[in-house]
Parts: structure tokens; C-alpha cells; sequence
């Protein structure tokens, strides 16, 4: 038995992860543009609508609304689609809090159905199971770069009436059945935050087919103001939440190089499907076969039965860490998150009751991921990767 590096073993790997994010000269050259052209943005724009059509060609999407980061689409799309204070919207346990605290921003509350075991996605069967007389919205997250069932998902949407939003912040490029995800619900909504697939340090992408979702969250993100009204005319309270010409530069200098990035995140992705899999005790998450395509945001894996089999998560993800894979721990399941779970009761005066089994396990016991940079690493180094946890779980059965 090799010893671990972190017992003073020689690590299986030892040249750095490729950094993130990837630049060059075209982001360069863009950004030094936009000083000179001497329109900034939000309502200078020169590239903003530049961005705005070719993020929505590229989603398959009649309309874009750019937006100043993720969190802020969210709460948007819900607000477009008349969520209002008290009205309760489901979504999943397991993903990034901003998908809970959008909703909370302004008192709407969040009801968690819980997820599928193998996938992690959320389980359209809770979905039905959470509907209530004060439910006003549905929120999917695209996990991982996994699309969420969205044929049952909108199904049940359509059924009760309601919205269905898609938090797609990590799910640039994921397709359902050869559909690009984003505009298949009433709204999806992306982040360009700075680990984000495609990045500009922060901002955020609004999606819709529906032209008046569109007016009225263009709206919402610029002042309350209309389309083709005046400059002070506002119709409603909005706010501005608007992008920047210095985003939409890098931005559009960042899709260029989407692709490539995209196919190699697959490939490894591919590679660590086959092998990990082959050790014992390690599962990788599954996404749907009616995902076409997978942006691979993140690649999640479990320890099968971590605690029956005595392996503290932590515990391995130190050990592997030691040996130079930038392995994270991943979420707390919102469900258990205290910071929600007290704002919640104080937006409710009520006790917060709402299990969530598997997405507990899967975030207290199992689930582990190696973030997208590491998925553009050579084709070799993902061997070293099976390599390494190989190592780290073998260490526990001595
Ligand atoms: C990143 C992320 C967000 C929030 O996006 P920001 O741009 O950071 O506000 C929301 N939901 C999910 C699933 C995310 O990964």
C-alpha cells in the first residue's frame, strides 16, 4: 500500500490544474475597446446588444435580458412572472444558496422537493407531491451542467398553472433532447460569476420566448422604466440591475472560446465516467439519456455508502486533496442550511419542517466534485485522477 501524501507519501499528482479563467488577447483588445468607444454601459450600448443576440441564438431563445449577476436573474424572472412576497416557490435542496436566498430576497418562500438519488436532480414526483393553494412558481436547477426532466417538470407546471424557471447558472451549452436549456420553461437564467463556464468576474443572463416576460423583466432590471417610454417614466418599482459594457466585451471574447472548452470538458468527463466507475465504492452521478448535452460544470461522484463503509467525506476529500486534486466538499442541503432555515421562520412565524433524506446524504455523507477547470486538463491526467482516488479509498479499508 502506496502512502498517502498527506502522511508524507509522494502525491499522485503534482503539476498544477489549469487556472481559470482562460484569456487572451481578443478579451484584451476588447476590454481596451470599450474604454476608448467611451460608452461603459449599462444604457451606453454598443455591445450589450451584441451579447444579448448571440446568447440567445446560442440558447435557442427569442430574448435576452442581460443582468448584473445570477442571484439577481433569478429573482427577476420570479418577479416577472408574478411571484410576490409570502408565495411559496419549490425548488431543489441540493444546489449553490442563490437559488433559495433569490427567492428570499424579497419574502417569497422557498419549499424544497427533494432530489433523485442517482442524478441529484430535482424529483418531478416531489415537485407534484410539494404543490400547494400557495404556490406560485417552480424553480428547476440544472445541476452540474445536467439538465432537470423538463418534459415531466413542465408538465406538472402547465397542469397547476405555474411558472416554471430554470436556474440554468451552470448549464451554459446543456441541451434536453437536443434542445438548449434556458428557454424551455417560461425563463431560464445563467451566471457569468468568476468560476462560471463562461465568465466575466460577475454578471447574469435572463432568457424567455415569451415577449411579454420579456418586457416585463427588461423592465423590472431597468428602473421600472418601459421599452419605448421616456427617460423618467416609470411604471413600475424596478431596480438596475443592468450589465456592463466591459462584460459584454469579455464576455463576447469568452463565448469564442466556449466551444472548444465545452468538447474537452466532455471528453474527460467521458474518461472519468469510465474509469472511476471501475473502482469500487465509487459512483459518478448520472445525468438523463434525454440530455444530449452536458456543460460539465461540475464533475460529481459518490462514495457509495460512505457511512456504512466507515468513510468520513471530509476525511477522503483531505486525503485527496493531499494528493493534488482539487476535490470540494460541495453544499450544505439548503434544507439544513440555518441561514435559510431562520429566515425562513422568520418570514413564516412558523417551525421550518422539511426533510429532504437524499439530498441530506448526498451533501452530508457522499457527494464530492472536481470543479470545470479541472475537467481541461489533459486526457492523461484524468487516469492520475482515477489513480488518486483509487489510492484515498483504499487507504480507509487497511
Ligand atoms: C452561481 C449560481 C447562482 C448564482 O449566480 P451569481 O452570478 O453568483 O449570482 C445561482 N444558482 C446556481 C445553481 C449557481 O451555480
Amino acid at each position: 500500500m502506496k502512502e498517502l501524501a498527506i502522511n508524507g507519501g509522494n502525491p499522485v499528482f503534482t503539476k498544477p490544474f489549469p487556472t481559470w479563467p482562460i484569456y487572451g488577447e481578443e478579451e484584451e483588445k476588447a476590454v481596451i475597446d470599450v474604454v476608448r468607444s467611451g460608452k461603459w454601459g449599462g444604457t451606453n450600448r454598443r455591445l450589450l446588444p451584441e451579447l444579448e443576440m448571440k446568447f440567445s441564438q446560442m440558447h435557442e431563445a427569442d430574448f435576452a435580458i442581460p443582468v448584473t449577476n445570477g442571484t439577481l436573474g433569478i429573482t427577476v424572472a420570479l418577479q416577472a412572472s408574478g411571484v410576490e412576497p409570502g408565495d411559496e416557490v419549490i425548488m431543489p435542496p441540493y444546489t449553490f444558496i442563490a437559488t433559495a436566498s433569490s427567492a428570499l430576497l424579497f419574502g417569497a418562500i422557498p419549499v424544497f422537493a427533494d432530489v433523485e438519488e442517482d442524478t441529484l436532480l430535482m424529483d418531478p414526483d416531489k415537485v407534484e407531491a410539494a404543490i400547494t393553494e400557495k404556490t406560485k412558481a417552480i424553480v428547476t436547477v440544472h445541476l452540474a451542467g445536467a439538465s432537470s426532466d423538463l418534459t415531466r417538470l413542465k408538465q406538472i407546471a402547465n397542469n397547476y398553472g405555474l411558472p416554471l424557471i430554470e436556474d440554468a447558472a451552470q448549464a451554459i451549452g446543456t441541451e434536453w433532447k437536443n434542445k438548449k436549456v434556458g428557454a424551455i420553461g417560461d425563463f431560464g437564467t445563467f451566471s457569468f460569476q468568476s468560476g462560471k463556464n463562461v465568465t466575466s468576474g460577475e454578471g447574469g443572463m435572463i432568457l424567455t420566448n415569451d415577449e411579454e416576460l420579456a418586457d416585463t423583466a427588461w423592465s423590472i432590471t431597468n428602473v421600472g422604466r418601459i421599452r419605448k417610454g421616456k427617460w423618467y417614466q416609470h411604471e413600475r418599482v424596478g431596480w438596475n440591475l443592468r450589465m456592463t459594457e466591459f462584460q459584454a466585451a469579455i464576455l463576447l471574447a469568452q463565448l469564442g472560446r466556449y466551444k472548444g472548452q465545452l468538447e474537452k470538458r466532455q471528453n474527460n468527463a467521458r474518461l472519468l465516467d469510465q474509469s472511476i466507475n471501475e473502482i469500487e465504492g465509487i459512483k459518478s452521478i448520472e445525468s438523463y439519456k434525454e440530455t444530449s448535452a452536458h456543460s460539465y460544470h461540475l464533475y460529481m461522484f459518490r462514495i457509495t455508502d460512505a457511512k456504512e463503509r466507515g468513510i468520513d467525506k471530509t476525511e477522503f476529500s483531505k486525503r485527496l486533496t493531499g494528493e493534488g486534486i482539487p476535490v470540494q466538499n460541495g453544499y450544505v442541503s439548503l434544507n439544513q442550511n440555518m441561514a435559510i432555515v431562520n429566515e425562513i421562520e422568520k418570514r413564516t412565524g412558523r417551525k421550518y419542517l422539511n426533510h429532504c433524506p437524499i439530498s441530506e446524504k448526498a451533501a452530508n455523507e457522499e457527494v464530492l466534485w472536481l470543479p470545470q477547470n479541472v475537467l481541461l486538463a489533459e486526457e492523461e491526467d484524468m487516469t492520475k485522477i482515477k489513480f488518486a482516488i483509487d489510492k484515498v479509498i483504499h487507504s480507509f479499508q487497511r
